[in-house]
């Protein structure tokens, strides 16, 4: 038994000890072809969580999430595509400056990270743009506040305007439920260290096949992110162009196959339970959150912080994390708020002793509700 630490972190999540330990494996070299159909066939569980593989197809990067996300901006808009980016949060924000350093023909559209999007006004946004909108850009869970963005009305949206849709759904995919094409999703981001449970070190895209053969001709902007030059590499190949995180696609092909047998729906549902558990907890010790029920995931909760002197986020992260439970800041720009995720291999047993815990560093400082 390894040491079991409550991540409460949005990611890297609270693993399996089989999926610690699936990393301990003979050395091998990542161009043998055991381990090409290895990464072919987790490429392909990746895709079938959220698509057809049909249709659909999983490119694989070394890297922290942010490389995907990097990679899709940077490598599917063209010098003269038009894409639009929602920014209502940090994670927002991160897609923006990515574009601004790409020089990416880019405008933001700025919303509330506390109340959900008005489709209404995004299409006027569209309709009011000097150039053709090609490509639009949003997070789906916003990992800042937890808030939710509906992406089945945006690619209804998306699809009426002619609009190719990019998706950020780091902290919502392998656990609320997507279906690329029923959203018109024709990208989307993702990593191994969030819902999926597994190791931090490999981020994807998964893109609708004839979307990315049509970007064949895009002028690469980057040589390692280059998605195209990854995806045609591997298809030919079943091998990345550069040495892959070896160890860390072994926990994942594990933490794969525990997805699959929980099923993500189940998974969903086991998470959806915890973040009742902690609701009702917050709501008893008298701490408010910051997305109403309705559109919040779920997943993470940005919580305010006790306005009393005693009080500080570092000596509360401390109480926390002696005592097992990692907690984390927050990142909401003029508010003060701590966030709590409730992902990974943790249930609603494991919030009842972190609010325990809790209420000890809350009595401990005088606070009440
Ligand atoms: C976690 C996350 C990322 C990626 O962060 P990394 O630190 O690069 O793994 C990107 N977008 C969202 C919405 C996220 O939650």
């Amino acid at each position: 038994m390894i040491k079991r630490n409550v991540l409460l972190n949005p990611g890297p999540a609270t693993t399996t000890d089989s999926v610690k330990y699936a990393q301990v494996v003979p050395d091998i070299c990542p161009r043998e072809q055991e381990f090409g159909n290895m990464m072919w066939d987790i490429c392909n569980q990746l895709t079938s969580f959220v698509a057809d593989t049909e249709c659909y197809t999983t490119v694989l990067f070394g890297g922290s999430g942010t490389a995907a996300v990097e990679s899709m901006l940077s490598s599917v808009i063209g010098d003269q595509d038009k894409l639009i980016i929602i920014n209502n949060g940090a994670y927002g924000k991160r897609m923006v400056e990515i574009a601004q350093i790409y020089g990416l023909n880019a405008i933001e559209f700025e919303s509330s990270p506390y109340q959900p999007l008005n489709l209404t006004q995004l299409q006027s946004f569209i309709e009011n743009s000097s150039e053709k909108v090609t490509h639009l850009a949003v997070v789906h869970n916003e990992t800042t506040t937890g808030l939710l963005n509906d992406v089945s009305s945006i690619g209804v949206l998306c699809k009426r305007n002619g609009i190719d849709l990019l998706v950020d759904a780091m902290s919502s995919y392998a656990a609320i439920p997507i279906q690329m094409s029923e959203m018109n999703i024709s990208y989307l981001t993702a990593s191994s260290n969030k819902n999926l449970q597994g190791m931090a070190g490999v981020s994807f895209v998964i893109a609708n096949k004839e979307k990315i053969e049509n970007t064949k001709h895009t002028r690469p902007r980057n040589f390692y992110l280059n998605l195209y030059q990854q995806y045609k590499y591997f298809s030919e190949n079943r091998q990345t162009r550069f040495t892959p995180p070896v160890q860390t696609l072994y926990a994942l092909n594990q933490a794969i196959i525990e997805a699959k047998n929980e099923g993500i729906s189940t998974r969903y549902a086991r998470y959806s339970n915890s973040w009742e558990v902690l609701i009702a907890g917050l709501d008893e010790v008298g701490l408010s959150y910051l997305i109403p029920k309705d559109h919040h995931s779920r997943i993470i909760t940005a919580i305010c912080e006790p306005e009393i002197e005693q009080y500080d986020f570092n000596s509360m992260h401390d109480y926390l994390y002696s005592r097992g439970f990692t907690i984390y800041p927050g990142k909401v720009m003029d508010m003060a708020t701590f966030r709590v995720a409730n992902i990974g291999e943790i249930d609603y047993t494991d919030i009842q002793r972190f609010l325990e815990v809790l209420k000890e560093y809350l009595c401990q400082i005088g606070w009440k509700r």
